[in-house]
């Protein structure tokens, strides 16, 4: 950072209609960085073929998941596609404690409620870069039948309605500018004068340089 000034880290939410590639640039983002840190889902949908228990969600019953819900555990929470997802505020926390940004890949509904909750969490909406490409995307990642493929791209219909909520729009055109799109943002805004912790004691500090300066001469 220029200032030298510390910020406090802040989630990154990306948002987009499913298939659009938010996990993709999630991950993206994550590996090989100090900087980011995948914060992990619970939810009650069932794992897909190759997805681990604690690396890319924590799966849990429904029954576990409203307890977690009713006590307050989930910093947000939605039913998407007939499940339900929720985003624990300890995995939030943690990773902010320990300097990093929590990256949150959620539900436009999930964002809204980090918003209101986390006012200082950065939103990005992921834009397809056409209606075609979603669908070829969707189909193509093959873990949807075509029905269930129709039913995301209803969802997704509706959810292009909530771009107007976000606080930046990235286009998933090629992953690499994608990817680089977004560091750019979070780089921007750490220099937010309303992120710096010690502000004060810093222009205090350049203010008696000026003063010394100014009585010397
Ligand atoms: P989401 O998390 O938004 O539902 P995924 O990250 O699972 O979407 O991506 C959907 C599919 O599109 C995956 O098969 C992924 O490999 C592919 N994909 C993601 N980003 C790109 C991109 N920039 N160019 C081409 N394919 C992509
Ligand atoms: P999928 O089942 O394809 O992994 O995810 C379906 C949708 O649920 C995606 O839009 C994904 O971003 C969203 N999702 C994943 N985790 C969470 C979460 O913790 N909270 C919310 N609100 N949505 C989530």
């Amino acid at each position: 950072m220029t200032t030298g000034l510390p910020a406090r880290p802040a989630p990154l939410v990306l948002a987009a209609p499913s298939g659009t590639g938010k996990t993709t640039i999630a991950h993206a983002l994550v590996e090989g960085s100090v900087d980011f840190v995948f914060s992990i889902s619970v939810t009650t949908r069932p794992a897909r073929k190759g997805e681990r228990d604690g690396v890319d969600y924590e799966f849990v019953g429904r029954e576990t998941f409203l307890r977690l819900a009713e006590g307050g555990e989930l910093v947000e929470w939605a039913e998407v596609h007939g499940n339900l997802y929720g985003t624990r505020r300890r995995v939030v926390e943690e990773a902010r404690d320990r300097g990093k940004h929590p990256v949150l890949d959620i539900d436009v509904q999930g964002a809204r409620q980090i918003k209101e909750r986390i006012p200082e969490a950065v939103l990005v909406f992921v834009f397809p870069p056409s209606g075609e490409v979603l669908r070829s995307r969707l189909t193509r990642r093959g873990t949807e039948d075509p029905a269930e493929v129709r039913r995301r791209l209803q969802t997704a219909h509706r959810e292009m309605e909530e771009v107007v909520r976000f606080d930046y729009i990235v286009v998933n055109e090629t992953l690499e500018s994608a990817v680089a799109r977004v560091r750019e943002i979070v780089t921007s805004e750490g220099h937010r004068v309303s992120r710096m912790l010690g502000l004060e004691g810093e222009v205090a500090r350049i203010r008696d340089d000026i003063e010394r300066i100014l009585a010397d001469a």
